[in-house]
């Protein structure tokens, strides 16, 4: 059966460059970055090198990249880290409702443990305002930590001018950059940012690994110990071919970053123009202000679960609000932020291109969604009781 995969905001996959990189780490190259010999200087040089390219694409310098296991891990060290390091100068940290659950939860868990935590509301487009941070700004506020570009709706935030706000008010400011590497430029200067979280499977690269740009001179402190690994902030025998090709990804993902894109931009709209035109259908997300593979949309009258099921049988891969909370009944945290309604919550799909992708496969999609959503509210009790 014919496959189209449109799930890349879940997870991409392995550029063949990449593996390639990665190989000789997996198999000649199997030394331990911390042993002295050839075998272990080899796999540090390999180590190294990434860090280089790591900082190359973001504009930072190599010893303000820290390596970790992906961004959950770059987030929850990020977050914790400073709020223990800042604990005397006070207790108050700002974060979006929209967050990812790694940051949202991150923070939440903070605020149980004393921490005074402001969830700031988004508007109808999932965006959050730059005056409602400096609102919520008091002179206890530590760490503002709002993500870059939203995983569900793709609305891609004012994170430099927040950046510019926190300077002025001397606030460490953190941004999962997760969504935005490899689809709009990510500059650690240009936004103004102290940390940032990335995860190399989100843009090609392997799972498992990934990074926290941390500003030079931006104390923070540790909660794992262990070996004297990435300074002692984050112990443990580096995972050097998860390295490499985190090096190697990133390196991939910025180049031609605005040709790529807007190949994709092309088709996204091209799905957009086509699932709009079905009848009581809307689109989620800030219209402009959105990364180019995104579109998300909720269909009225229809269950986002049932369309994945349905689409998957034709070969289609798609997912409904997050794929970390698909299987659960409760609808996006992101979508309700953003004031939907349950309803329309539960019918919404989420679609993720990436570069493989092409135009005859959203065609496809175009082709077998229609009959599939009319087939759906044909069994809707919801949509007969309506008056279409
Ligand atoms: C995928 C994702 C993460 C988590 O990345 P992991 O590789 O699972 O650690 C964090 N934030 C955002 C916005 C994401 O999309």
């Amino acid at each position: 059966m014919r496959k189209v995969y449109l799930d890349h905001a879940a997870t991409t996959p392995l550029n063949e460059e990449v593996l390639n990189e990665m190989l000789p780490y997996l198999k000649e190259h199997f030394g331990n970055p911390s042993s002295i010999h050839s075998f272990g200087r080899e796999a540090r040089r390999a180590v190294e090198e990434s860090r280089e390219r790591v900082a190359a694409a973001l504009g930072a310098s190599a010893e303000e990249i820290i390596f970790t296991s992906g961004a959950t891990e770059a987030n929850n060290l990020a977050i914790r880290g400073i709020a223990r390091a800042q604990q005397k100068k006070g207790n108050h940290i700002i974060t979006s409702a929209v967050e990812h659950h790694a940051v949202y939860d991150t923070c939440a868990a903070l605020q149980k443990e004393g921490f005074d935590v402001t969830f700031l509301p988004v508007d109808e487009y999932g965006m959050v305002s730059v005056d409602a941070v400096a609102a919520a700004i008091t002179d206890k506020t530590i760490l503002v930590t709002i993500m870059l570009a939203n995983n569900e709706v793709g609305t891609i935030m004012p994170i430099a001018e927040i950046g510019q706000l926190c300077r002025e008010h001397d606030i460490i400011f953190h941004t999962d950059a997760v969504q935005a590497i490899g689809n709009i430029p990510v500059n650690v200067k240009d936004l103004n940012v102290d940390l940032l979280s990335l995860t190399a499977h989100k843009f090609y690269g392997p799972k498992g690994v990934g990074a926290l740009y941390l500003r030079k001179g931006t104390r923070l402190n540790v909660y794992h110990y262990g070996g004297a690994q990435e300074r002692k902030l984050r112990p443990g025998t580096e995972n050097v071919p998860g390295i490499v090709g985190l090096g190697k990804a990133i390196e991939l993902a910025v180049k031609d970053l605005e040709a790529k894109t807007n190949r994709i931009k092309v088709l996204r709209d091209r799905l957009q123009e086509g699932l709009l035109a079905i009848e009581h259908t809307k689109l989620n997300g800030h219209p402009q202000q959105r990364l180019p593979g995104n579109l998300n949309v909720s269909i009225l009258f229809v269950e986002g679960e049932s369309l994945i099921l349905s689409l998957d049988l034709k070969g289609i891969a798609v997912s409904s609000g997050s794929a970390c909370t698909s299987g659960s009944l409760d609808p996006s945290h992101v979508l309700m932020a953003m004031g939907l309604d349950h309803q329309t919550a539960h019918g919404s799909l989420r679609f993720t291109l990436g570069v493989n992708n092409t135009e005859e496969e959203i065609d496809y999609v175009l082709e077998v969604l229609p009959d599939i959503v009319t087939r759906l509210r044909s069994m809707s009790p919801v949509y007969k009781g309506s008056n279409k």
